[in-house]
């Protein structure tokens, strides 16, 4: 197993889900964490009573407050960009507000943290930037999901640009295209259609492996793209997906 021992890592939305699995198996790692998210309470809970993961808020959407976090911390290695929003809809339901709000939090929020953080990795000639995407993106397509699909399309789009500017500066860049994983966003979802048991049997029978992911299992992929392991690793976009896009 590979060591992030003196590494520094950034993880945005860490207070649960995927970033929260993320921020705990970099700091299992060795990996020195910022744990970041929109709600302080959450990601100050999580970090507690564990040296290597240090909370603070951050409001990936306020841009004054990015600046001012990046500039408060030393270069960073590693940066996870978890941070994302799901609008159920077809592109019938999406009006400029929904379009705003998909693209600022899943598209915008991510080029701004990325280039704050580049900076202090160029100087070091080293950095890995793991970008949470989705399999429903440009991968794949699915029913009501179309502010979200063309917003996490983006984030493979930036992904492979970052990483060809860079890839001459010890710069890696990559995208994870998670399935349908359980976390506490994917449980509200379930309880707005009214019926939480269809729902989640229907999610549930989209996933061919019969299941839902575990952040966990999303997780260990970030360790791995964050890692010197993965150092000839760029550009790319790897499916954890239960085999949703087979
Ligand atoms: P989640 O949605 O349950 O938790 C998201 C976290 O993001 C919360 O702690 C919330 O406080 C935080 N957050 C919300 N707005 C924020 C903001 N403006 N600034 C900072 N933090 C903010 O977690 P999840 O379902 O694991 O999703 C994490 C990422 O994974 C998202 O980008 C999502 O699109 C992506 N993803 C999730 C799934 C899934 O099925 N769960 C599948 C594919 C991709």
């Amino acid at each position: 197993e590979q060591t992030l021992a003196g590494k520094t890592a950034l993880v945005t939305a860490a207070a649960n889900g995927i970033g929260r699995a993320s921020a705990e198996a970099l700091a299992a790692r060795g990996a020195s964490v910022i744990a970041t998210d929109i709600d302080g309470d959450g990601v100050t809970a999580m970090a507690e009573g564990t040296e290597l993961i240090e909370a603070r808020r951050l409001d990936v959407l306020d841009a004054d407050a990015v600046a001012a976090l990046i500039d408060d911390l030393p270069p960073l290695d590693i940066l996870v960009n978890c941070a994302g929003w799901v609008h159920d809809g077809s592109i019938l339901d999406c009006d400029d507000t929904v379009w705003e709000r998909s693209f600022d939090l899943n598209a915008k929020a991510l080029f701004r943290l990325t280039k704050a953080v580049l900076p202090g990795m160029l100087d070091k000639g080293a950095g890995s930037i793991v970008n949470i995407a989705s399999i429903v993106s440009s991968e794949k397509g699915a029913p009501r999901r179309f502010a979200y699909g063309a917003s996490k399309a983006a984030i493979i789009g930036m992904t492979k640009s970052i990483a060809a500017d860079f890839v001459k500066d010890g710069i890696r860049c990559n995208a994870i295209c998670p399935g349908t994983v359980q976390s506490p966003s994917l449980e509200d979802r379930l309880r707005a259609t009214g019926d939480f048991d269809k729902a989640l049997a229907d999610f549930t029978a989209r996933q061919p492996m019969g299941r839902l992911g575990k952040p966990e299992e999303i997780a260990e992929m970030v360790c791995y793209l964050a890692g010197d392991m993965a150092g000839f690793t760029t550009g790319q976009a790897f499916a954890v997906d239960g085999g949703w896009s087979i």
